[in-house]
């Protein structure tokens, strides 16, 4: 009898400080969410779990229904209509019978009326199909709750900040579910939750706790003491009940079971919580920041120093338009600088309206006010002339998303004399090369970058560059975790209170 799969992708971080809206057509990166037979169009044969997926399910022979892919970039709740014309079509799918689900969730996505949109979705899916084995990934930045795990068969995660191992964890998942189908394991889970406020400037495994927790984490399904063990440093720009740091761990039940899992589980909290000082991110001043990037760029003219503005990093719910980073730099007359990218539509339309050659004043960026954090936009007087304009569309080939195909909008660069900014309609975290080589910037030959990023950048650019410097601008998603009105966080809960 050939088996029959439901495959569906549904992604959304959830920045509940963000200045930006998710309206439906935020999905798809802008293009809207994909239903059917495009949403496995979209994405076979990507690095993402929903490619694992349907590898699988190829694998397997069986019998595929996609009904729906719908990731946009993170931004502020959705409302309840969005989120049901995105799940709906998956509970009908699965109302119309399968014999297993596997999700390519978030793990961070809030909306209007309900703080855990994961847990809601299997949970839902599990009242229609009692019995129906569901998989589930989850990204990195996840805040993990009871519901998403009482009601999942199978969880695992991303080992890798940035996220190049999204298929793997896919294919993780879905194996063990494909195994259980099979009655070669019976999947049991443990989890736990640490009152623990990770920044994410300190999440990668170089830089704090996670990489010896991921290395722990690797060994114990390495030698079968579990399937699948996964720490999940949580995503602290979500307020929510379920803000911290977890793991979750699958075991065999004829293996150890819940036993083994329970103690890989255990232990990875520890790490986690006996080490939390690590977690706190600290930065000097933005001018001082800028002024060794400075030095370090005179010094080795060879190859680019990185400047990253992470602050306000759009990959994270940030506007994607705070000038400060950008301000100081030209300000202390930094030379052979590219910049990518400021999303700044208005920009763009007078950029195209000009013509390529054509010299522009702009008063660029800072049109977002951040009322969360009490903060307004101010926009940056600058003037140049238009070198580029493209429809801001490129495939990645770098080793994070590769082959997924980006759409910025329409694109133009400003080349204000000692700076080449690249401009856009819409969002994008710049994590491959391609923002700039598609508007015909090689940022190998610049002698600084100034990236709205804050971690998925190393993905492509850590390879080209001399250095990296961080800049500590402003926005809404500053590592320092102070400036938040967290509302709704389970307290006391560390940094914020004394533990
Ligand atoms: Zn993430």
């Amino acid at each position: 009898m050939r088996r029959k799969f439901v495959i569906a992708l549904i992604k959304h971080e959830t920045n509940t400080f963000s200045p930006l809206a998710t309206p439906l057509a935020a999905f798809g990166h802008g293009e809207g969410p994909a239903f059917g037979d495009e949403a496995r169009a979209r994405f076979e044969g990507t690095n993402t779990p929903m490619a694992a997926y349907l590898d699988l399910a190829r694998r397997e022979h069986a019998e595929v229904v996609t009904p729906v892919a719908a990731e946009a970039w993170p931004s502020n709740k959705a409302s309840r209509a969005t989120f049901e014309a995105i799940v709906r079509p998956l509970e009908d799918a699965v109302r119309g019978g399968c014999d297993a689900v596997f999700l390519d969730l978030h793990g961070a996505m809030v909306i209007e009326d309900c703080d855990d949109a994961e847990g809601e979705i299997v949970q839902r899916l599990r009242r229609i199909a009692p019995q129906v084995p569901i998989a589930v990934t989850l990204d990195y930045h996840t805040n993990l709750s009871a519901a998403l795990v009482d009601h999942a068969t199978v969880i695992t995660g991303y080992k890798t900040y940035p996220h190049v191992d999204m298929y793997e964890a896919g294919m993780l998942a879905g194996g063990i579910l494909v195994g259980a189908l099979d009655g070669a394991v019976e999947p049991v889970m443990a989890w736990g939750w640490k009152p623990l406020l990770a920044s994410i400037m300190r999440h990668a495994p170089e830089d704090g706790p996670s990489g010896d927790i991921l290395a722990f984490a690797r060994r114990m399904e390495a030698d079968g003491t579990v399937l699948a063990a996964t720490l999940l440093p949580s995503f602290p720009h979500a307020d929510t009940p379920y803000t911290g740091v977890s793991a979750v761990v699958v075991g065999d039940a004829r293996h150890g079971g819940r036993e083994h899992a329970r103690a890989v589980c255990t232990h990875m909290l520890k790490l986690a919580w006996d080490r939390r000082d690590e977690y706190v991110f600290r930065a000097p001043p933005l001018a001082e920041s800028v002024a060794h990037a400075k030095a370090l760029g005179l010094a080795n003219p060879g190859a680019p120093v990185l400047l990253i503005d992470h602050c306000d990093n759009c990959g994270s719910g940030g506007a994607q338009d705070v000038m400060a980073v950008v301000a100081e730099v030209l300000k202390q007359r930094l030379d052979g600088v590219a910049i990518a990218p400021i999303r700044d539509p208005e920009a763009v339309a007078t950029m195209i309206d000009a013509g390529v050659g054509q010299r522009v004043r702009i008063a660029l960026g800072g049109h977002t006010d951040m009322p969360s954090i009490g903060l307004a936009g101010e926009p940056l007087p600058v003037a140049g002339r238009v070198q580029a304009v493209t429809d801001g569309q490129f495939t990645v080939t770098g080793p994070m998303y590769t082959g997924v195909r980006m759409h910025l909008g329409r694109t133009a660069v400003l080349d204000a004399g000692s700076a080449q900014i690249v401009v856009t309609e819409r969002p994008h975290e710049p994590f491959d090369l391609g923002v700039f080589t598609h508007a015909g910037i090689d940022p190998r030959r610049k002698r600084y970058v100034v990236l709205k990023s804050r971690i998925h950048y190393r993905a492509g650019f850590k390879p080209i560059a001399a250095h990296v410097v961080e800049c500590a601008g402003v926005g809404v998603t500053n590592a320092d975790l102070s400036v938040y009105p967290y509302r709704k966080l389970t307290r006391p809960i560390f940094p914020l209170d004394p533990m």
